[in-house]
């Protein structure tokens, strides 16, 4: 399989990638890391004129703590969230979500940014993320707005984003969270999707449930919330038959199909079981 022809930019400044994008309309799109995007042209999936590189634009590759939070750039690659000392101090959970991902050489390429962008249901990244309340930041030609991640999607490789618009960062503001993580189950050990995904924040008081965030990947269109089961936990000491109880809701809540992966059943009871082990784990771990 041969790439087909295609013209390639790679523009100095966010600005100027903004008014090329533009310029170029629908027939062009952002080339990040390029790991699912250039698959996908490879595979007759896709077909553009036009690419338009981020890799000159270093600024969005950091990862730093600002004050009042974390910023993630959308540049950054699923191996340099492993390492960032921002987040190993703050959010271990996110380095331990990226460990879980792919290979090496795709976390060496892939990006945080392309993770998001591409929608795909199965990705692991956004579970975590709007379980934190992570917001993004997008610039187009004429501006920037900042939205919750849990907006950004509306269906499988659907999102809000406009065709001249880049997202440039994640901003994690510091929040109450004492502890978090990401759980999957694939098929395989090392560069499988997720046949489902669950993330969980909890706000502990002792052994009370203050606040609970509960969020299913690659069981919905898109990433979903258990917002009932997240209800059951609210003000509630935690116990095992109240944690089997938001396992089952969980469940019920979740929107899965049945592919060549897993059947919708199956499914269901990944989301069972992850769900309870995942907040067990955030609830004794201690740490976001
Ligand atoms: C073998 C293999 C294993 C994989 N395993 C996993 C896995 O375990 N978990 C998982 O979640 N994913 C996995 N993936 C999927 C994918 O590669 C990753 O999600 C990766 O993060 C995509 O990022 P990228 O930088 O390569 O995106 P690209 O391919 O460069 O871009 C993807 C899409 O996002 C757009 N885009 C990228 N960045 C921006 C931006 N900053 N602003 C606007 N638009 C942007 C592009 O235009 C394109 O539409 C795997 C892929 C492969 C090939």
């Amino acid at each position: 399989m041969y790439l087909p022809d295609f013209e390639y930019y790679a523009p100095a400044t966010l600005a100027e990638a903004c008014e090329l994008l533009a310029k170029l309309g629908p027939k062009a799109k952002v080339l990040a890391g390029g790991t699912d995007v250039l698959s996908k042209m490879k595979q007759e999936q896709l077909s553009l004129e036009a690419l338009v590189s981020i890799k000159k634009l270093d600024e969005l590759t950091e990862i730093k703590s600002n004050g009042k939070g974390v910023v993630i750039g959308a540049r950054a690659t699923h191996n340099s969230l492993i390492d960032a000392p921002a987040l190993q101090e703050k959010y271990p959970s996110i380095c331990n979500a990226a460990k879980q991902m792919a290979n090496n050489q795709i976390r060496n390429t892939g990006t945080v940014g392309g993770n998001c962008v591409n929608a795909v249901p199965s990705a692991d990244l956004p579970p975590l993320f709007i379980a934190l309340g992570a917001e993004v930041k997008l610039v187009g030609t004429s501006g920037e707005r900042v939205v919750p991640l849990e907006d950004f999607f509306t269906g499988p490789n659907e999102t809000v984003i406009k065709p001249d618009e880049i997202l440039t960062e994640f901003i994690f503001k510091d929040q109450p969270f004492t502890g978090s993580n990401y759980l999957k189950f694939s098929l395989r050990r090392s560069g499988a999707l997720a046949v489902a995904g669950v993330a969980t924040a909890v706000v502990m008081d002792g052994d009370v449930c203050k606040e609970a965030r509960i969020v299913m990947g690659a069981v919905a269109p898109t990433p979903l919330r258990a917002k009932e089961a997240e209800e059951i936990l609210k003000g509630q000491k935690v116990t095992d038959e109240l944690l089997e109880e938001a396992g089952n809701r969980a469940a019920a809540e979740c929107k899965p199909i049945s592919d060549l992966r897993g059947s919708e059943e199956y499914r269901r009871d990944l989301v069972r079981v992850l769900t309870k082990r995942s907040l067990r784990k955030s609830i004794s771990e201690g740490h976001v």
